[in-house]
């Protein structure tokens, strides 16, 4: 089911999204070499306790998931492209690692995700990452009133094809509200002018997520890590948005 909010429920939205915000901006910036993540993950913990949210992750148990996640962070490192489950290791120089967190504020969810290296950056990785960036950019700039669903998913794809990336489709965008998986499901890959039209009141997370040598994954013995089947690196972008009669407002927005 679609849901349209108001703009007042927007703004009272704001809240989830600031907080998000900062604790990708805390973990980003306590990422380094040698830094364990679940210390990561315990870091976001202690700043979920302290502002009174509420986890997205940590029961969250789809029919894809072998048993509850038990984490607050989703940390992919290097060929692990989507929903990287913490666990007990140290990151190296050169790992590129995405964090994606997503928490529930005064009854509202933000979700967002961040990559970047720890250490001494491959171009390739960097490159990677500024196409996700990018596709990010695009997907947004698309997400305004009288466009369509397939005009944010072929803007984002169409940044992947320059790059000479394929794109998966199984994961993609999706609604946010008091939930934090919703309608509509905004591929990264499609064609302008199809799908739902967007209208003011539409909130939903944009996602892109690229990996340099495949479009195909699998899951991780861990029961939810998807990696690239190739090995090669992945990269992940994404902010929760809202479509306004004023243009896109990005939720999630970061100060840094
Ligand atoms: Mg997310």
């Amino acid at each position: 089911m679609i849901e349209l909010r108001t703009p007042a429920e927007i703004e009272q939205m704001k809240a989830a999204g600031t907080f998000v915000a900062s604790v990708l901006e805390a973990t980003r910036d306590a990422a380094a070499v040698g830094v364990n993540l679940l210390e990561l993950d315990a870091l976001a913990h202690r700043m979920i306790r302290e502002r009174g949210a509420t986890s997205c992750y940590i029961d969250y148990h789809p029919s894809f998931g072998a048993s509850p996640f038990g984490k607050v962070l989703c940390t992919s490192v290097n060929d692990a492209a989507l929903h990287g489950l913490p666990f007990d290791y140290r990151l190296r120089d050169g790992d590129l690692l995405t964090v994606d967190f997503a928490a529930e504020v005064d009854g509202w969810v933000a979700d967002s995700a961040v990559s970047l290296v720890v250490g001494t950056p491959r171009d390739e990785d960097l490159k990677l990452i500024d196409t996700v960036d990018r596709a990010l950019e695009a997907g947004i700039a698309q997400a305004t009133v009288g466009n369509r669903i397939g005009d944010i998913s072929s803007a984002i794809g169409d940044v992947a094809r320059a790059a000479g990336l394929s794109v998966n489709l199984d994961f993609g965008g999706h609604g946010v509200g008091r939930e934090m998986h919703g309608d509509p499901h905004i591929p990264n890959d499609g064609r302008p002018k199809r799908g739902l039209p967007l209208r003011p009141g539409l909130v939903f997370a944009i996602e892109p997520w690229f990996m340099l040598g495949t479009d195909r994954i699998y899951t991780d013995r861990d029961g939810w890590t998807l990696r690239s089947a190739d090995g090669s690196r992945a990269a992940h972008a994404e902010h929760t948005v809202a479509v306004t009669e004023d243009g896109p407002v990005v939720l999630t927005a970061r100060s840094s």
